[in-house]
């Protein structure tokens, strides 16, 4: 059978008066059935503009200008707004950082689910009503049955982005795209949550592409990650290999730059920093786009850019000159 989601060489610009501004370049990755694979990297990366063009959620001008998008064997890329829609919110669906982007304040959390499960399928309301409460009881909500009929504003931040989930889960999608999906949360509610995501999606055998900037969440959910930066993936590979063996010299800076104790090992508790902000999409640097922000670049770095190419044994493939 086909993976999951196979996207191939994919690329995503935005056109300006001037120019055009190339945001994700030639990106390429494999997401199999029941396996969570992190997009990881700062912010302006490229990582969110990755997980919205799978759902061609791409504000215009921005388009998709090159390479594949492979769901479940079928190419997204070239479908119309039209041929998108029935599978958004049901094969595919997304969890945002803020669950305000999903939830209607003026309506009850029963009604919204409701709603939604109608617009996919073809259920009585007793029915859709039904298959709610189950999925708030999935993800733990007390009281399932009182609290379909109350308002967003009656939950917790942590409660909200369980019904979220709950949203997104409740057609039971193949594949859950989820970007920051506890960054808004405290420290303890937000490993909770993302036990939950873990557990469901197991449970579910969905595919999980979780977007975030923070390798800690990496290691506690996923599989695989890989490692974005400048619009281009850097690293990837299983998250054991990247996260306790890093390749490339970003990679190694973002792990620095982590409170060691996140990554369960003994440390110093130091913030490493790396030097430097992410380059603007107006002006990438020339050769490897980290070049000047590495600490061990050479001469090549600024003229010609690495290819992504696996090192060693360990399925981990990297784009540095320096990698063997
Ligand atoms: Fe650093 Fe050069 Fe490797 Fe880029 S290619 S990460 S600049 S050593
Ligand atoms: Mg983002």
């Amino acid at each position: 059978a086909a993976p999951l989601l196979e996207v191939k060489n994919l690329e995503v610009s935005f056109p300006t008066k001037t120019k055009t501004l190339v945001a994700v370049r030639d990106v390429s990755f494999t997401l199999h059935r029941g396996e969570r694979l992190g997009l990881v990297g700062e912010s302006g990366a490229g990582k969110s503009i990755t997980g919205f063009s799978i759902l061609k959620l791409i504000s215009r001008p921005g388009r998709i200008s090159g390479g594949s998008i492979l769901f479940e064997g079928r190419d997204l890329a070239p479908l119309s707004e039209q041929e998108m829609r029935p599978l958004r919110g049901d094969r595919i669906s997304m969890i945002f950082q803020d669950p305000m982007m999903t939830l209607n304040p003026v309506l009850t959390i029963g009604t919204q689910m409701v709603e939604t499960l109608q617009a996919h399928r073809r259920l009585s309301r007793r029915e859709a009503q039904d298959i709610a409460i189950e999925t708030l009881r999935a993800v733990r909500i007390p009281s399932p049955e009182k609290r379909m009929a109350q308002y967003p504003h009656q939950f917790s931040g942590g409660m909200r982005q369980r019904i979220v989930i709950a949203i997104a889960l409740l057609t039971r999608p193949s594949l859950i795209i989820a970007d920051e999906p506890t960054t808004a949360l405290d420290v303890t509610i937000q490993a909770e949550i993302l036990d939950l995501l873990l557990e469901l999606a197991e449970h579910e055998g969905m595919g999980l592409l979780l977007i975030t900037h923070d390798l800690a969440v990496v290691s506690q959910v996923t599989d695989r990650v890989a490692v974005m930066y400048a619009g281009r993936i850097v690293e990837i590979g299983p998250t054991e290999q990247v996260v306790h063996a890093p390749q490339h010299p970003y990679t190694q800076g973002l792990l620095a730059a982590l409170p060691q104790t996140h990554a369960g090992e003994p440390g110093t508790g130091r913030l490493a920093q790396i030097h430097g902000i992410m380059p603007s999409l107006y002006n990438t640097p020339t050769g490897c786009a980290f070049h000047p922000r590495c600490p061990v670049r050479i001469h090549a770095c600024s003229e010609d850019a690495p290819a992504l190419r696996p090192c060693g044994q360990t399925g981990v493939l990297a784009a540095c000159h320096l990698v063997e």
